[in-house]
């Protein structure tokens, strides 16, 4: 599948609602950082070569001659013999070449004795020792986290370039499928996994666009294909099993979209499918709820990351031990949910007990999705397993802070 996902082109958008894309072209910074030489302390701004025999015994008296606070105005020429009050993020007045903090003086009037030698550069930020204008700063497919936003606000870049987001239409077929909201009448359901899979869309970054559910017939499937296929990616829900009611195939070959594969080994969600309408990505999931959710997570979702603009689009999973025994057929990869919980230093997982694959209330606290080998029937407490971490990650009541001194 991943190949028939590749990048959308570009969009030029603010900063300010940048946070979570991926850069389209790589940025040059156009500025110092920092912009000017400046404090990196409270104190005092000196020519080090005057201050280099101070101590506490012999301090060294001068003679303070203005000041410089950040914002303020330019502080002017330090003559020799003299310092200049300083506070952090102040603009260094030119031939002072050190800042003494605070602490190491004593104030008496218009002089200050300096009781700590000093040398050339210290406590000083230099203009362009951390970035120089004309370098890299952020490279095509970077993602932007708050760190990247504030080095990006710091640079003044109002708007950025960045890779379209893919719109993803959303099709439920069923003809027991209702509404949020809508009455339920004897037979139907809440059509649930069109919410789950909007937020999930949504979360990664992707623009849900959820249509109607469609009715377990050959034209209306059709039809509501055909307006999927406005989208720049089709994910259907449901239909695609073996049943007589499970069309969505037929209606996928009708408008012209073939098949590439139909079912993977895994469990659950075994009835995937996938193919293309003239290079657009159709993918079919399965309709029970949980097998949606997870072939969603671990087979659609990196495809939508890489046509983001992700260049590591997968998942990687920790290694966790399981904290029960488990027993299962053999035959497909199991993803088991999972609560994952740190002991010490290892990362434990306890299986869900409700591992059906429409049982929502399965996914209720689940932090984890634990990948079970195809040919492993018997799995003991105490054994390595792989995980992925989900929702909410690896979360407790306690600060880490309680266990560092
Ligand atoms: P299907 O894949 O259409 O055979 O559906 C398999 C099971 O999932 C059936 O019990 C359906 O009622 C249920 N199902 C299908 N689509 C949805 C949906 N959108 N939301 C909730 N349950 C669904
Ligand atoms: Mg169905």
């Amino acid at each position: 599948m991943l190949p028939a996902f590749q990048t959308l082109g570009e969009e030029e958008i603010p900063l300010t609602r940048a946070a979570t894309r991926y850069l389209a072209k790589d940025l040059i910074a156009v500025l110092d950082s920092p912009p000017f030489d400046n404090s990196a302390m409270d104190g005092y701004a000196v020519r080090a070569a005057e201050v280099d025999m101070a101590s506490t015994d012999t301090p060294v008296r001068l003679q303070v001659r203005g000041e410089s606070r950040a914002g303020g105005e330019m502080p002017t020429v330090l003559e020799p013999g003299t310092v200049c009050r300083i506070f952090t993020g102040a603009p260094m007045p030119s031939g002072a070449d050190a800042v003494v903090i605070q602490e190491d003086t004593k104030r008496h009037g218009e002089a200050v004795d300096i009781f700590e030698p000093s040398t050339a550069g210290q406590h000083v930020r230099a203009r362009g020792s951390d970035l120089r204008s004309g370098e890299t700063i952020l490279r095509q497919g970077d993602r932007l986290w708050p760190g990247e936003i504030g080095l990006l606000a710091s640079q003044n870049f109002a708007h950025v370039r960045v890779y379209r987001r893919p719109r993803v239409a959303l099709l439920s077929t069923g003809d027991e499928l209702k509404a949020l909201g809508d009455e339920l009448a004897p037979g139907t359901i809440i059509n649930s996994n069109v919410y789950v899979l909007t937020e999930m869309l949504s979360l990664l970054g992707a623009i849900p666009e959820p249509l109607p559910a469609a009715a377990d017939d050959l034209a209306p499937i059709e039809a509501a294909l055909r307006k999927a296929l406005e989208a720049d990616v089709v994910i259907t829900v449901g239909g695609v099993s073996v049943g007589a009611y499970d069309l969505v195939q037929e209606a996928c070959r009708r408008v012209g979209i073939h098949p590439e594969f139909w079912k993977v080994r895994i469990k659950p969600g075994k009835p995937l499918t996938f193919g293309q309408h003239q290079g657009k990505p159709v993918i079919g999931l399965p309709g029970n709820p949980i097998s949606a959710m997870v072939t969603f997570e671990v087979l659609v979702a990196p495809c939508l990351r890489q046509m983001l603009g992700d260049r590591e689009p997968h998942p990687q999973p920790v290694v966790a031990r399981l904290q029960h025994a488990y027993h299962r057929r053999p035959g497909r990869v199991e993803i088991a949910r999972g609560i994952a919980t740190r002991h010490g230093d290892e990362i434990q997982v306890s299986l869900h007990e409700l591992q059906g694959s429409g049982s929502l209330p399965s996914f209720v606290g689940v932090n984890a999705l634990v990948i079970l080998p195809s040919d492993r029937a018997d799995l003991e407490a105490g054994e390595r397993v792989d995980a992925i971490l989900w929702g909410s990650g690896l979360r407790g009541s306690r600060s880490f802070f309680d266990a560092v001194s």
